[in-house]
């Protein structure tokens, strides 16, 4: 999954980046409203963390734009303390959650991650896949009841696909979703770390669909036809 966070305050900014990425998130980062909204007008994120007061362009007019312009993405607010005012804005211009100022890390993460599950579908925040069990709270992975263990990349590619299961993901949308701007991007790694992936976890939940990418799905279930 990868997120953006715009947020001027360089410190803030820093501390919810680095929380994100340990979080397991492919992160971007922008300190002005200009350069956020183009980078989330540009590039596919799965969530976007948005403060409302901002340089250049205010948080209530880069989310108005976005979702005039057909953005979907899931959006979660960072609003000063006493205005309850920019909540109300915030929700009409297309928010999902907020967050207030000051605020725990903590709150955030859980937030962001019901955001996600719901955008993907998801009613809680364990993902199954026939013996895998994904739990986005502590990232953790088992199989058959035994606990693996997974790079941040093998584990990202993971979630990716099972937020998705059922439904056949492209390797440029692994890897417009699983790395951050300054990666370098070349879809073969997507292979080798699917390769990876299979063997650590032993059991047959991802299937390579020839031509278009792969599927998550528990084993025995057949894939979608293909021409
Ligand atoms: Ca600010």
């Amino acid at each position: 999954m990868r997120l953006l966070v715009i947020e001027d305050d360089r410190d803030l900014n820093r501390q919810l980046t680095s929380a994100l990425e340990h979080a397991g998130y492919a992160v971007d980062s922008a300190f002005d409203g200009e350069d956020g909204h183009f980078l989330g007008d540009t590039e596919p994120y799965d969530g976007v963390i948005l403060d409302m007061g901002l340089p250049k362009m205010d948080g209530i007019r880069v989310l108005e734009k976005w979702r005039r312009e057909g953005r979907k993405m899931p959006v979660l607010i960072l609003t000063a303390r006493d205005r309850w005012s920019e909540k109300v804005q915030g929700f009409d211009a297309g928010a999902d959650d907020y967050v207030t100022k000051p605020f725990h890390m903590e709150e955030v993460l859980a937030r962001l991650r019901a955001l996600l599950r719901r955008a993907a579908g998801h009613a809680t925040s364990e993902l199954s896949c026939g013996p895998v069990i994904l739990d986005t709270r502590s990232s953790r992975v088992v199989v058959d009841g035994n606990p693996i263990r997974l790079t941040s990349h093998e584990y990202r590619l993971l979630a990716y696909l099972m937020h998705h299961q059922g439904r056949v993901v492209s390797r440029t949308e692994l890897v417009e979703h699983l790395y951050d701007q300054d990666f370098d991007r070349d879809s073969n790694t997507i292979e080798v770390f699917i390769g990876r992936l299979r063997k650590k976890l032993g059991v047959d939940v991802i299937e390579t669909v020839r031509g278009l990418g792969y599927i998550a799905q528990a084993p025995g279930v057949p894939a979608p036809k293909t021409k």
